[in-house]
């Protein structure tokens, strides 16, 4: 489904990667659209996504691809959703906080300027407190009032004493346009989803409340896929059940995904051999959504 764009995105190899595995990556024969997947029995896997970033690839390159269609649609009242998935270490928040990427937004205002009034975008504020909701003017206070929703983000995952790896992460940006000559009031909607990382618990050495917490995210992240896949396999005109309702992370998702709304998926992997079944779980997952 067009609606849908599903991009790959490998990070460099980290510093401990390196220096515990050497230079191995596990692809090769890459292009802008597709690569060639090696797991750890050394068997190879091609994949195809529409969009794949490598370790050079610039934050405004990836933010143009996968963000910036999603930002003007939610200008034009439209709902959109970009997530990043992947396990933790594989670049999903780093990837995100350019999706959120303070000057394009402020860029992206200036340049609408000239043919829509932002009279109130409202943001709400992130999942955790769950009520925030902040009204904001412009641009500046817009960027403003989410980096204290990232900062109270750190705060209430020190209180739970949570890494920030075992939640998911939704910003909520609703954007409102007064339309004066036509007496109504124009609403888009913008979620970014920084998901929790999508490895497997029995890897972590999880037990007791560590272990539940993990067996609940993998279900929601479980819920996602079903839902995205779900979107993808309906035909259109006919109604198709999508299972929304089975985790909370789908609900809150529901008026973002499918229908009218656009969404983006990046999966973000490491680019090491050490990790290959966890990237290979990842694109899989991305691979299903299409
Ligand atoms: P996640 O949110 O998936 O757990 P992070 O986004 O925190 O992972 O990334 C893990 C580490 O890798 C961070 O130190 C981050 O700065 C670095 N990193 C991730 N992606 C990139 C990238 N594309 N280029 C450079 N460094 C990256
Ligand atoms: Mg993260």
């Amino acid at each position: 489904m067009s609606n849908i764009t599903v991009c790959a995105r490998f990070r460099p190899l980290s510093s401990k990667e390196r220096s515990n595995h050497g230079d191995s990556v596990c692809i090769h024969g890459i292009d802008n659209e597709s690569f060639i997947f090696k797991d750890d029995k050394e068997e190879n896997f091609k994949f195809g996504f529409d969009r794949v970033f490598y370790e050079k690839s610039e934050q405004a390159e990836v933010f143009e691809f996968l963000a910036l269609p999603i930002v003007r649609d939610a200008f034009n009242g439209m709902n959109g959703t970009v997530i990043t998935y992947g396990q933790t270490g594989a670049g999903k928040t780093f990837s995100m906080e350019v999706e959120i990427y303070m000057e394009k937004v402020r860029d992206l205002f200036d340049l609408s300027r000239d043919n829509i009034q932002i009279k109130e975008s409202r943001v709400q504020g992130i999942l955790l407190s769950g009520v925030t909701e902040i009204y904001v003017f412009n641009s500046a206070e817009a960027l403003q009032s989410l980096a204290s929703g990232i900062s109270n983000r750190a705060v209430g995952e020190t209180q739970m004493n949570m890494a920030s790896s075992r939640s998911h992460c939704i910003y909520i940006f609703t954007v409102q346009q007064e339309l004066t000559k036509e007496k109504r009031v124009k609403a888009g909607k913008l979620l970014l989803v920084d998901l929790a990382g999508s490895e497997k618990a029995e890897k972590t050495g999880a037990e007791g409340k560590v272990l539940e917490e993990a067996k609940t995210i993998n279900k929601s992240l479980s819920a996602l896929g079903n839902v995205i896949s779900a979107l993808t396999c309906g035909s259109p005109g006919k109604a198709f059940h999508i299972p929304y309702r089975d985790s909370k992370l789908t609900r809150i998702l529901q008026d973002a995904l499918g229908g009218n709304s656009r969404t983006a998926l990046l999966c973000c992997c490491s680019p090491s051999t050490s990790n290959s079944a966890e990237s290979l779980s990842t694109l899989r997952f991305g691979t299903r959504a299409k």
